[in-house]
């Protein structure tokens, strides 16, 4: 494949919307794991990278949590220069492949982008697909970028957790020169990337192949070691000159209804490591741990996560999928293009009901769900519009499985061996600066889900960027703060 393709000047393409992506049809795709939209060929990333209006204040790029130069990579991409593009990117993401799939554009830089203006029937630019297919194109034809080699600075970094923000951490540090070591309590590197979101959004070889990158940088990964439990957090820093904690928020909430504890009722943590970490959906031909097969399904929640367990349940061949959600489609909050597809696909939303017991069938195992009918009053402290039981309306669904995805909290298990490091008590989550991402031990940095709590893939980045940003100058000057 040529640097560039044959396209010397960058038209203008006056489109108002998007060049679609073509996509798996759902019919056919409820039927495999493999990926649901297919992407786009080079022309159609050149002509939506063409409608780029090439803004002077570069909204989009203000919208990113990384801080990718938006504009100039689509001006690169409309001129064919497809290395070029990829450099650019690669100044601020090394996940263009996994952010082009994953990320909510639609609320960050599409949203702010200069075209976005639905009254008038135009639609932003699709930054996110044109970011895919450039991140995809350069896997495909093994395009690499080699950082300068830079001299070793002697200093060593631990990054407990290899999601997003341990991974974003661990590629900034690297190329400063420190050496780094991400401990990972999974045999699996990626986090939430791997374990939780499926194969059909994305497929676990373009994580490991962006994951690969930063072996070949020197990053050392040292798997199934759960920090807390294989070294306390305290011996571990005595080791280092300075530790990050990117640990996530992977400890499931519950409902705390009756009948919560029988035979089929899941968290959709364990529902979706079962079938994306540990592949139970090949059991027994080409896996060892199963999930159960399921007749009718109900799943409880309405966000991203939600979304991925009643497509994963719709791809295990069920007569039914329910999702059940105590408020409006409007409060939804999964991506919109999520929301979509689970339509598409068959899924059946029930909204304003809220799971008020499970009952029992009589040996142990899920019978049902009874629900109680709701009606939207006042916005809460989210800001959506809360949900008020309507007195004496309840609904009964037959199901034999109910995934719980209501959200999730960080794990106590790294934390509990230190009650000296400062939490928050009622969420559990590790305090952390807002800029500089320090804890309140001075060699201790934290960042991503750990310290939000349940976010995003790009904001656990920008967080991981932060900290690096703020431990090179602390395993450097001694201060973490910048000069102020
Ligand atoms: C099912 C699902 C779907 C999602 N879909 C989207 C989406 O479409 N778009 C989006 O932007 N966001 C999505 N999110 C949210 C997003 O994935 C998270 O915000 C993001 O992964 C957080 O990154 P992180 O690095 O902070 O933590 P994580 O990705 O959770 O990674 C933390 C890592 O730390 C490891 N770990 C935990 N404890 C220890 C320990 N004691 N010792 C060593 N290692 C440890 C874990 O095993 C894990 O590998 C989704 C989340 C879920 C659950």
């Amino acid at each position: 494949m040529p640097d560039k393709v044959d396209k010397p000047k960058r038209k203008i393409n006056k489109q108002k919307t998007k060049v679609p992506m073509p996509e798996q049809a759902p019919a056919d795709r409820i039927q495999n794991f493999d990926e649901v939209p297919l992407g786009y060929s080079t022309e159609e990333a050149i002509s939506e990278a063409s409608r780029c209006a090439q803004c002077k204040d570069r909204p989009c790029t203000d919208g990113c949590p990384v801080e990718i130069d938006i504009c100039a990579f689509m001006r690169l991409v409309g001129e064919g220069d497809l290395i070029g593009a990829f450099k650019k990117i690669k100044e601020k993401n090394f996940l263009p492949s996994i952010c082009g799939r994953v990320c909510p554009q639609e609320d960050q830089c599409e949203l702010r982008c200069t075209l976005n203006k639905p009254d008038k029937g135009r639609e932003s630019n699709a930054i996110g697909r044109v970011e895919r297919f450039i991140g995809d194109h350069a896997r495909q034809h093994d395009i690499k970028i080699t950082p300068d080699t830079i001299e070793s600075s002697g200093k060593k970094i631990a990054i407990i957790g290899s999601g997003p923000a341990g991974l974003t951490t661990a590629s900034d540090l690297i190329q400063l020169g420190h050496e780094v070591t991400i401990f990972e309590a999974l045999h699996r590197p990626g986090g939430v990337l791997f374990y939780g979101i499926p194969e059909f959004r994305l497929p676990k070889e373009i994580l490991m192949e962006e994951i690969a990158g930063l072996s070949d940088m020197g990053v050392k990964f040292v798997m199934n070691y759960p920090v807390g439990k294989a070294e306390p957090l305290s011996e571990l820093r005595e080791r280092f000159d300075a530790t990050f904690i990117g640990t996530g928020a992977g400890l499931p909430w519950f409902l705390q209804i009756p009948g919560e504890n029988l035979n089929g009722v899941y968290s959709a943590n364990e529902f979706l490591t079962r079938v994306n970490l540990m592949g139970g959906y090949r059991f027994p031909e080409a896996a060892d741990t199963p999930v159960k097969r399921m007749k009718r399904i109900a799943v409880v929640g309405a966000g991203n996560t939600a979304m991925d367990s009643a497509r994963t349940a719709q791809r295990l061949k069920p007569e039914k999928v329910h999702m059940i959600y105590r408020r409006g489609r409007d409060e939804m909050p999964a991506r919109h293009e999520e929301i979509h597809h689970a339509e598409q696909e068959g899924i059946e939303f029930n909204l304003l009901q809220a799971p008020i017991e499970i009952k029992d069938n009589g040996k142990g195992a899920v019978r049902s769900i009874i629900c109680q009918a709701m009606e939207l009053g006042e916005p809460d402290a989210s800001g959506r519009r809360r949900p008020v039981p309507i007195e004496g309306q309840t609904r009964e669904f037959e199901v034999d499985t109910v995934v719980v995805a209501i959200g999730q909290g960080p794990n106590p298990l790294l934390l509990s061996d230190c009650p000296e490091l400062e939490c928050d008590p009622k969420r559990g989550t590790v305090v952390a600066d807002p800029v500089t991402m320090q804890t309140s031990w001075p060699d201790v940095f934290a960042g991503g889900d750990v310290v939000t709590g349940g976010a995003t893939v790009i904001l656990a980045m920008g967080a991981g960027r932060q900290a690096a940003r703020a431990m090179h100058r602390f395993v450097t000057t001694g201060n973490g703060a910048p000069a102020s």
